[in-house]
Parts: C-alpha cells; structure tokens; sequence
C-alpha cells in the first residue's frame, strides 16, 4: 500500500505542498494549510482491519507502532520513514472513570482523559513527536534546517525541548517573561534549549518567532504547523478505542490557539470517513474569561470574530487574545453542535481544587474546562447518564504554584472554597491525636 498526505490551503484556494516542504502558511491567499490524506487509499483498509491493527500495535515495542501516534502512522504521517521518527511513546494515556467526582456533581458517566501523562506533561507532546520526526527526516533528505524554534506559553516550548534533545536537533523557545510557571521554564531550559525570554506576551512571542522562522533554517513549530494537529488529533481515536468503539455524548476541551480542539474534530471526523464510528459527539472549548475571543464570537453565533488583549490569567497556557487556528476551530465547532463556555479565575481555580478533592490533579486549564462542565450541568445542559469526557491537557505537578497560592488564600480576589491547610504542631503525641480527632470529629 502506498499511503500518502500533503499539505493543503485550508481556505480552499487549490494550492498543495509537499510535507516535506518548509512552508506554514499558503503561499497564494496567506491561509492556514492542513494536512489532507490519500483517504481513497486508506479506505481500501475496511474499519474491521483499522481497528484490529490499532490494538495489535498498543503499546507493543515494535517501534515506532507501540506510540499513540505513530501505532496509526498511515492516517498521521505517512510520509516520514521510520528510522527518522523521534517518538518517547506518547499517547495511550489513561481515560478513566472520575465516578466519585461524576456522582458528586450528578453525573454517572464522567471520564476524564489524562493527556498531561505524557513525556513532557502535556499534550503538546502528540504533535510535537510528528513535527520533529518531519524535520529530521527534511535534515537526512538534505535540508539546512539549523534550529526549530517556537513561542510558547509553556507547554509547546516543553515539548519542543524535549523531543528536540531526543533527535539532537537544536531547539530554541520563545517565552514571555513571567508568564509560565517554573517547572515550565525549567523544561527547556534543562533540556538545553536555546531560552529566549522575551518582555511581552505569548501574542508578542508569536509575532517575533514567525518573522525570525522566515528564514527556511529555523523551522517554525507553532500549532499553525498543521503537522502539529495530525498527531494531537489520535486524542479523538484513543478516546473512542479506550470505549471499545463506542463515541462519547459530550467531549469538553480547554482552548486557547485551538489548535487542540480543530484537532479533536479532525480526528472525529476521520474515524467518521473510514467507518469506525458512526455518530459524532458534542464538542465543548472552554475558555478563561480573561482570554475569551472565541467565547465572544460564539455569542455571535460565529458571525464574528474579533482577537481580544488577553488579560493575565492563572490558566496561563491559554492566555491567549488572536488564537492562529480560529478558523479551524469554528469549522469544527459548527460540525459537532459547538459550544462555548467561559470560567472566571474564582470558578476555575475552585473547579480544579474540587476536582482534586475527589481524586483528580489538576492543571488550571482543565479546571477551566471542569468549570464549564459545572456550568452545563447547572443549567441542565448535561444530563444525568451523558457520556462525558474532559481532556485534561497538562500534569497538575507543572501548576503546583496555582494549587500553594490557592490553598493558602494567595489568590487575590478568589474564594477558597476548597482550601486544605497543614496544621502546625509540636512533636507530641496527645496534640496530634487530638489535632487528628478534633478534624475527623468536625467533618
Ligand atoms: C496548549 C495548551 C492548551 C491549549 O491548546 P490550544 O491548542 O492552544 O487551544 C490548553 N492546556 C494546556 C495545558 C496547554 O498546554
Ligand atoms: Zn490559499
């Protein structure tokens, strides 16, 4: 078989690439480029035959096919060989039942999907492991490609350090100063990345990064790099293989650049063409009030669309005003009954910490995510036995500041309904066990 992709304008203007051309955006209307598949080719496969190959491969050592992402290659990146991929085999990462949570909240079929178990803690690591492979693959081909540099508000920079370090490829991030948390500095700069620490924010970033990749030997690894989205969009398959097949009713997903959430839907969708499932589920974006441009168009009903200044928030990876894939994003939002919620700081850092209070740990972003949740079941838009998913997007332990400035009423202007201090105490045994039964006694 002889599987094959390319990029393609997203506008529709009918300009194609190979994807093994250092190119991001259409050369003729300036659009956004996707990644389009031979899928006449991949349909000669039934989905019987796709699914069986899917879970013969999971977790297997045969590399590169134990990877979340490459077990399904053909469908994400055909065109890369294998000696050339850099994977840290990402992906299958666990969905499980939040039941006490779910309960709590009057729901009974809760899931949370934990992307932030991955190499890096986040997900940006599924698309991360196709861009980088494709840029070793362009080197072995011939390609001066010196670096590969991204602006980041955390996450992606982790990412592109980490699986840069793997190739030996010289990385180089973008961040704004201040505005990540330390364990997410620390990640490039631990992986020796070249760490640009620039006065401004992600949208400031984003704007020097893409004039400095103009140059074809700095190649850009920002998610307007459909490469990106071919791997961050196996979340969708992985989460309905993790169901024996069967598509939740409600997936709800945190965005910023949305970048992940296009991703999701092309992930749906693809399942959907091949025959692997049948029905599609409702997608949910959830963003922070401070940094809510897709929120306001979606009171529009999308009519609209207008970047906003994104205002500090402690969701911090998705502080961002003029997210690059919005077009996507609309696209797939009108194709699965869209919706779009916002969380204040108050309700999603409460959201978070009531989520870890029933055995969850939470980054901000998927609190903001778990806020909307609380919003929809509220006002009786999520029902009792809804299949519901959350994509949780970064490991908590990335955001342990947020959770100590939460817990010892840090947070200025927030109400710290889940606050759970340490008790000071001597050494001494009648104190503590008074300490002990005077708390269980008050419960
Ligand atoms: C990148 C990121 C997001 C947002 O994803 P987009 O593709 O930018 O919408 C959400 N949460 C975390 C933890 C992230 O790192
Ligand atoms: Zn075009």
């Amino acid at each position: 078989m002889s599987y094959s992709a390319r990029f393609e304008c997203f506008a529709g203007c009918g300009e194609s690439y190979p994807l093994n051309e250092v190119v991001y955006r259409c050369k003729k209307c300036g659009s956004l480029l996707e990644v389009v598949h031979d899928v006449a080719e991949l349909k000669k496969k039934s989905a019987e035959e796709w699914k069986k190959l899917f879970e013969d491969r999971t977790r297997k050592n045969v590399w590169p096919y134990g990877s979340g992402i490459w077990g399904k290659k053909e469908l994400v990146c055909p065109e890369v060989d294998n000696e050339n991929i850099v994977s840290l085999l990402e992906g299958h990462t666990n969905l499980f039942w939040a039941e006490r949570f779910g309960h709590k909240l009057g729901l009974n079929d809760l899931w949370i999907k934990l992307c932030g178990n991955s190499h890096s803690g986040s997900f940006k690591d599924l698309g991360m492991t196709v861009l980088v492979s494709m840029v070793k693959q362009m080197i072995a081909e011939g390609k001066d490609i010196r670096a590969i540099a991204c602006a980041s508000t955390g996450d992606t920079s982790a990412a592109l350090a980490a699986y840069c370090a793997a190739a030996g490829i010289r990385s180089i991030v973008f961040l704004p100063k201040n505005k990540v948390s330390i364990a997410q500095l620390i990640q490039p700069i631990a992986n020796n990345s070249l760490v640009l620490s620039l006065d401004t924010d992600f949208d400031g970033c984003m704007k020097v990064v893409q004039e400095v990749t103009a140059d074809q030997h700095i190649y850009l690894a920002n998610s307007m790099n459909s490469l990106r989205i071919e791997g961050q969009k196996t979340v969708a398959f992985e989460i309905v293989q993790q169901f024996d097949w069967e598509v939740p009713d409600i997936v709800i997903i945190p965005g910023g650049n949305l970048g992940n959430v296009s991703a999701l839907g092309k992930g749906f969708l693809m399942m959907q063409e091949l025959g692997l499932i049948n029905k599609l589920p409702k997608i949910v974006v959830a963003q922070a009030a401070q940094a809510n441009p897709l929120y306001l168009s979606y009171q529009t009903g999308f009519k609209e669309f207008a970047p906003v200044t994104a205002k500090k928030t402690l969701a911090s990876a998705i502080q961002i005003g003029n997210p690059v894939s919005v077009d996507k994003a609309i696209k797939v939002l009108k194709q699965f009954d869209g919706q779009v919620e916002e969380a204040s700081e108050e309700e999603l850092a409460n959201a978070a910490a009531m989520g870890d209070k029933y055995g969850l740990f939470n980054c901000p972003h998927t609190g903001v995510a778990l806020a909307a949740l609380i919003k929809m079941v509220d006002r009786g838009e999520i029902k009792q036995n809804d299949k519901v998913v959350v994509v949780s997007t970064a490991h908590g332990l990335k955001f342990t500041e947020f959770k100590k400035d939460y817990h010892t009423g840090a947070l200025k202007g927030i109400d710290n309904k889940y606050a759970n201090l340490p008790i000071d105490l001597p050494a001494k045994t009648e104190s503590v066990k008074k300490a002990i039964y005077d708390h269980l006694d008050n419960e």
